[in-house]
């Protein structure tokens, strides 16, 4: 029988009469319920929280350390189940889906020792003035389907680090381990102070807009970050955006083709592309060109695409059919062109799983669909560049500003290029290192704010300016 899952609201594990189907995108079987919340639900867990936070804010930061360290551990004991259930839900093969469970105990045990210390403005005769980090309150966590473990744990824990609580919504297509790692951290986390409740994208409107929330934390597409903030400006809540990309690589031509086929590949298919600051276009200096995209073409072939509990895949399926119907329709519209393929584009529509084969394009035009839209798919389209400025403006022709990266045997080179791309993250030569403890955000329409370090912390804070006179006659 189907397993039906429950949220955690004032620490206590609740279900609804109404559930909804989560579906394996590998298989398309149905593998758990989860409850569908409306206003009824959502309220009873800002009620909570907003309780919570009376007693939450008044922690010390060593109390709250305790509490995230409790939740890195439960998580990290129980890896071996939550790797096995990300990836029936969200189909990344085992490997990758280790990675992101194993990888979110880190972030939590990283960010838990994180504290913001007060800052002195001015301390003499006269006066003492001392800005302090106050927590915003009651934080709204709203996030994705391509990494729901990490997402959902880098909202939550910076919510308590910083001493706010916190409502979150899972993506409708992804909330199972988030739920599991509920149940395992429901008598770790003080009542109330995180709760986690499932329903469809409509409930997401509710959250944004709801009266007793302070912030808003959200990771998503832009559409709906637009919208977010629409909604969030009603009654100025503070917003965190974290939205999408369309992020270029810049391949020199002292790169090492066959060292680097193989890197600039990952950076593009891990988890089947679906990644926010996935390799999403990839400019090759021209004498290099021919020899490197030859090289990513054959290192593809040796991939095996298939469902992510099988030994020996690389890429697993795409995560939903909406998502899939999207990717295909993109790659339609580059087959409809005309334009040329390496490899893949053949996808079986009558099968079943959400699969599309590793699809990489020679060299299509900058105005292509498949080059100038987000694809948040295994899709790569290379491109061939004459000059470094010719690949660098390239680059920052798009609307988004997330990542990027430049592949070079001389660094200073790279930085000097790191430093022209208009993105939030650059990396030289290498690709997908995030640190918890360096802030991690966005530029352009790829969303404002940071999350990760003490940036994110303070996202979760207001300065409040405490100033003494010192030499007041009263
Ligand atoms: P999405 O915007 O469709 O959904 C994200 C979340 O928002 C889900 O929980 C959804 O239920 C909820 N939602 C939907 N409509 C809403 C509304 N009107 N108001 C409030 N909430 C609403 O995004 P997705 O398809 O789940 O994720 C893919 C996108 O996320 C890609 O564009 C990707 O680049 C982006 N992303 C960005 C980052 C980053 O850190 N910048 C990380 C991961 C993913």
């Amino acid at each position: 029988m189907t397993k039906t899952y429950a949220n955690l609201i004032d620490g206590e594990m609740v279900t609804t009469s109404d559930t909804f189907e989560v579906v394996n995108p590998a298989n398309e079987e149905v593998v758990g319920l989860v409850p569908s919340c409306g206003k009824d639900e959502l309220d009873r867990a800002v009620a909570a929280a907003r309780r919570a936070f009376k007693s939450w804010r008044k922690t010390s930061a060593e109390e709250r350390q305790k509490v995230v360290q409790g939740i890195a551990a439960a998580i990290k004991d129980n890896g071996d189940e939550l790797f096995r259930l990300l990836t029936t839900e969200q189909g990344k093969p085992h490997a990758q889906a280790q990675m992101e469970i194993f990888g979110a105990a880190g972030l939590a045990a990283a960010q838990s020792t994180l504290t913001l210390d007060d800052v002195i403005n001015q301390d003499d005769d006269t006066r003492l003035s001392r800005t302090r980090r106050v927590p915003v309150g009651v934080v709204g966590g709203i996030v994705p389907w391509n990494f729901p473990v990490m997402m959902a744990i880098q909202k939550i824990v910076p919510a308590l680090v910083s001493g706010c609580t916190i409502v979150l919504k899972p993506s409708p297509f992804t909330p199972l381990t988030t739920l599991r790692i509920a149940e395992l951290i429901k008598d770790i986390v003080p009542a109330g102070t995180v709760n986690i409740i499932t329903g469809p994208d409509e409930l997401g409107p509710l959250i944004t807009e709801h009266p007793d929330i302070d912030k808003i934390t959200f990771t998503g597409s832009t559409a709906t970050g637009k919208k977010i903030m629409e909604g969030a400006s009603r009654d100025l809540k503070r917003i965190t955006l974290e939205l999408g990309g369309n992020d270029a690589s810049i391949v020199l031509p002292d790169a090492d083709v066959e060292k680097v086929a193989e890197q600039l590949f990952w950076s593009s298919f891990s988890n089947a592309g679906q990644i926010c600051v996935a390799a999403k276009r990839i400019y090759i200096h021209e004498d290099i060109y021919d020899d490197l995209s030859k090289a990513i073409a054959e290192y593809a072939k040796g991939v095996v695409v298939g469902d992510g509990s099988q030994q020996g895949t690389g890429v697993g399926p795409i995560q939903n059919k909406k998502q899939f119907d999207r990717v295909c329709e993109l790659i339609q519209d580059a087959k409809d062109q005309g334009y040329q393929f390496l490899t893949g584009g053949d996808v079986d529509p009558s099968g079943t799983g959400y699969y599309v084969p590793i699809t990489i394009l020679d060299n299509p035009p900058e105005d292509a669909r498949i080059v100038a839209e987000e694809q948040f798919g295994p899709v790569m389209p290379l491109m061939k560049f004459s000059s470094v400025e010719e690949a660098i403006e390239r680059a920052n022709n798009s609307e988004y500003g997330l990542a990027g990266a430049v592949w070079t045997k001389d660094a200073d080179k790279g930085v000097e290029i790191a430093e022209q791309l208009e993105t939030g993250t650059v990396w030289v030569n290498e690709y997908l290192h995030i640190s918890p403890l360096a802030p991690f955000g966005g530029h352009k329409q790829s969303g404002f704010g940071a999350e990760y370090g003490i940036d994110g912390l303070k996202e979760f804070t207001y300065p409040q300016v405490i100033t003494v006179k010192r030499d007041a006659d009263i």
